[in-house]
């Protein structure tokens, strides 16, 4: 990955692992529901076993690991801690690192890894000294039944059918809700995508991506950056001299839309027709070996981090880039004959969303190159904090399920991202000509159908199992409040739909939010 403070360069970087449930408090928790999930991983990692020939020693390995997997889930940063960039950025002389954990012999792992370095970057440094710890109190009789569970566990999805069908009884539908298996050619299609990504990303792109759909798309990006631009210039609480960084920084967004320039070749994978799970391997070892490849080299800031059938998109701080691969430029997203309001409220808020994860609560501290550097006057910084505790204290106060709130501090980045988004959408709206106009299509004003097809975007379903996972472990709010919080603080939806200022949800401007 790039060195995050010199984000030209590519570095070694250790994070924390070793657990197989979605985050630490899945091992910690002592409510009914946590212990009911955690002996149910306890019967599935005895499944694994018996389903590998070993029936009659599962059920005291899968007590051991989960011992071991609780030791080590309580070293874990959790995930609000994760989202801190300078508490997750340590670097170390090898040299240093070894005399904190003694027990790990990082000469000889990094050299079994195929690593020639003399410092890494340890984003969890309590991780590795707890590792350390276990690995010296632990049997290794332990140690070699958790490898063995690790292996067959992540191969589970790709052996037989009692493999896969215990792997979805457990973390499809146990974690998850979910209610079935996916079909047997989307699974493929999802493997295809995995592994030879770019290979089935050209297929696609040529079947589903029009250079027109391109051209317009950028037009979009660019009206809302000028409009951000705008924005940043009429904060009023923000210095001129910071105000002059932010718009470096904005002004050097890299824009990728649709597909790389540059195709992945894959030419030392095997596949055979056969080989199921040769194949896989083959594809995994490539990967692997591109991975190590880039050490030591600059770092190639032509790379995507998503392959183009993806329907999403992403701001990378350390390319400081906007990227929109080829999958979300469609309906709902995106339709090229649709009006301004339908993809100014979609795509438009979608494009405004990664532009502001720029300069949310994480993405402010890297600077236009993409270094994690401070730009901010102390000020400046003290005013955005005071900004963002409240952006956090109002979305923690949704709840849903049996009250189960959200974590205003998981999902504080992704809150920013989705209320600047849509102001920053609506504002580029506005300069189009449907936006100046007030011409009603299907019954419905401009600026109605703006935000009705921004809410469209964020139909989905959840399942209660799903819901209460994404809770703990997504940094993104649950689908409902990513709508109705942003608009709750917008003036002009309020004006759109002439809500009173009696209504029951209604927040009066004083108290609204606003940061960028
Ligand atoms: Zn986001």
């Amino acid at each position: 990955e790039p060195d995050d403070k010199i984000s030209s360069k590519n570095a070694l970087v250790f994070s924390q692992s070793g657990i197989n449930l979605p985050e630490r408090s899945y091992y910690l928790d002592q409510d009914d529901k946590a212990k009911k999930i955690r002996s149910q991983y306890q019967a599935y990692i005895s499944k694994i076993f018996a389903l590998a020939g070993d029936s009659a020693n599962g059920a005291k390995y899968a007590s051991d690991i989960l011992k071991l997997e609780t030791a080590l889930a309580q070293s874990h940063f959790t995930p609000v801690e994760q989202r801190d960039p300078q508490k997750n950025y340590n670097k170390f002389a090898v040299s240093d690192f070894q005399k904190q954990v003694p027990n790990i012999d990082f000469k000889s792992v990094l050299s079994k890894l195929g690593a020639s370095v003399d410092t890494i970057i340890v984003r969890q440094p309590k991780y590795y000294v707890a590792l350390g710890n276990l690995i010296k109190t632990q049997p290794i009789a332990i140690w070699k039944e958790k490898l063995k569970f690790d292996a067959l566990n992540e191969s589970a999805y790709a052996l037989t059918q009692k493999f896969r069908d215990a792997r979805f009884e457990f973390f499809d539908k146990t974690l998850s809700g979910r209610q079935s298996q996916t079909e047997r050619w989307k699974s493929m299609v999802n493997n295809a995508d995995n592994n030879l990504g770019d290979l089935l990303g050209q297929l696609y792109s040529e079947q589903y991506f029009k250079p027109e759909a391109k051209k317009r798309m950028l037009e979009l990006v660019n009206n809302l950056q000028k409009v951000y631009e705008q924005r940043i210039k009429n904060l009023d609480w923000m210095s001129a001299e910071t105000k002059k960084k932010a718009l470096e920084k904005l002004n050097a967004f890299v824009k990728k839309i649709g597909y790389t320039d540059k195709w992945k070749k894959y030419d030392d994978v095997e596949i055979a027709k056969n080989t199921f799970f040769a194949n896989l391997q083959s594809a995994q070892k490539n990967a692997y070996k591109e991975m190590m490849a880039k050490l030591g080299k600059a770092v190639d800031k032509s790379e995507w981090f998503m392959t183009p059938p993806t329907v999403n998109a992403y701001y990378n701080p350390a390319y400081n880039e906007i990227v929109f691969p080829a999958g979300i430029l469609q309906f709902p997203f995106f339709a090229f004959n649709a009006d301004d309001a339908i993809n100014y409220g979609a795509i438009g808020a979608v494009i405004g969303h990664e532009m502001t994860h720029g300069f949310d609560d994480q993405g402010r501290q890297y600077d236009a190159v993409g270094n994690l550097k401070e730009w901010w006057t102390k000020d400046d910084a003290a005013k955005f904090k005071t900004k963002a505790d409240k952006v956090e204290q109002f979305y923690s106060k949704f709840a849903l399920l049996d009250n189960q709130h959200v974590n205003g501090a998981l999902t504080l980045g992704e809150n920013l991202a989705d209320i600047g988004g849509l102001n920053i959408a609506f504002d580029a709206f506005k300069l189009t000509e449907q936006g100046k106009e007030n011409k009603k299509i299907d019954g419905f004003t401009p600026d109605q159908r703006f935000f009705l097809s921004f809410a469209q975007v964020w139909r989905i379903k959840n399942r209660d199992e799903r819901m209460r996972m994404r809770l703990k472990a997504d940094p993104h709010s649950p689908e409902m409040f990513r709508v109705n919080g942003p608009v709750y603080n917008m003036e002009a939806f309020y004006k759109a739909f002439n809500v009173p200022a009696t209504a029951k949800m209604y927040i009066a401007p004083e108290n609204r939010l606003g940061v960028w």
